[in-house]
């Protein structure tokens, strides 16, 4: 009898160059798959008999695969053939109810009723306050009054503090009952990677430990999958107000905008946040960008490099990832060679690949 299987719509694959990601949204996980499985797994249905004729002579490994395939539910097996279409695809529609979903404040100068205004007129989900030198009792108040006040009458469905400086973390550790007891969702401290420090078990509960390079692979939701499709989701839907009170896009993106305070009206921030310029980044989606755009990670992950742009009109990094998608091995694993250690040019010249040289690395690698 013919056996008949389908992939849970739940599950979408990110194609990369030496190896391809299937990401289950549903449970937030993902799997490695080779490149050779895609094309079956992304049909409608797959038809096992089929299958096997294509893969003479490697029945044993394709026993394998569909077990694993199988056993981690990425696939199942179909009652009757036509049953696939009882589960019709997942919109991979990007659908926004603001056009600043994330607010990042720096410095408290601003945590007054303006700030309430500003949030009403974006829509903002998420608001981000960095703290800088300026840690001291006060934040308790501030936190207490002001954050009450944006949870009631504002979008603002999550609140995260950010402190620059690692320095401060015995202060934070001993702070951080009070300050989680007042509708804080998020701890962020920068620079800080010394966990054996953190004495507090909530705290480690509650921190993100950041590098100053932030790629971030734990983004494990369709909402981002889709918004990575369409933008760079490190720089859309981002507003910063810096220490100044200067409207930037992000930290990384110092183009002003004009201070906040002469430009609170309504239309005019909308103008300035829907102008190509504020956009800019936004729009250069990992597909774009050289390098990331073979890496089966790019649908989850986020980076805060700005993107630059090569004399053949081409979209790079000026600096090189931890990862290095021709390979698949990160910096700290044995066998990682560097982009250029295995033939790959990506500059302000353009990119260029010596294949050759990338099978023999991944030959000996991974024996393929
Ligand atoms: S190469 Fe690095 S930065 Fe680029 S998509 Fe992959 S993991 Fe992210």
């Amino acid at each position: 009898m013919k056996e008949y299987y389908k992939k849970f719509e739940s599950c979408k694959i990110c194609v990369g160059s030496n190896r391809s990601i299937i990401i289950d949204f549903d449970r937030g996980l993902y799997f490695y798959i080779p490149n050779n499985f895609v094309e079956i797994l992304n049909k409608k249905f797959i038809d096992f008999d089929k299958i096997k004729k294509k893969f003479k002579n490697q029945d044993a490994i394709l026993v394998e695969y569909f077990n694993f395939l199988i056993n981690n539910e990425i696939i199942f097996k179909l009652l009757n053939k036509e049953d696939y279409k009882k589960f019709p695809p997942i919109s991979e529609d990007y659908l926004i109810s603001s056009l600043v979903s994330i607010l990042i404040i720096d410095g408290d100068f601003f945590l007054n009723n303006e700030l309430i205004d500003l949030i009403k007129t974006l829509n903002s989900k998420v608001l981000c306050i960095i703290f800088n030198n300026q840690v001291s009792n006060k934040i308790k108040k501030i936190i207490s009054i002001k954050t009450e006040k944006i949870i009631r009458k504002t979008s603002i469905n999550e609140i995260v503090l950010i402190f620059k400086n690692s320095d401060k973390k015995n202060w934070i550790t001993s702070k951080v009952d009070e300050i989680l007891l007042n509708n804080i969702d998020k701890i962020l401290i920068y620079n800080c990677n010394i966990q054996s420090e953190m004495t507090s078990e909530k705290l480690n509960q509650y921190k993100y430990q950041f590098e100053d390079r932030k790629i971030n692979l734990q983004n494990l939701n369709l909402q981002f999958y889709n918004e990575s499709k369409k933008y760079n989701p490190y720089f859309n839907g981002k507003m910063y107000i810096n220490t100044d009170g200067a409207i930037q896009n992000t930290p990384e993106n110092t183009q002003s905008f004009g201070k906040l305070k002469s430009t609170c009206i309504s239309s005019d921030l909308n103008k300035i946040i829907s102008s190509v310029d504020f956009q800019k980044y936004s729009l250069i989606n990992k597909d774009k960008i050289n390098v990331c755009n073979i890496c089966e990670y790019r649908y989850m992950c986020l980076d805060n490099r700005i993107p630059k742009i090569t004399i053949q009109n081409q979209w790079y990094y000026n600096s090189e990832c931890n990862y290095n998608p021709f390979i698949s091995k990160w910096k700290d694993e044995d066998g990682y060679k560097t982009l250029a250690e295995c033939g790959v040019i990506s500059n302000e010249n353009g990119f260029s690949i010596d294949h050759d040289k990338i099978a023999e690395i991944n030959k000996v690698l991974w024996g393929e």
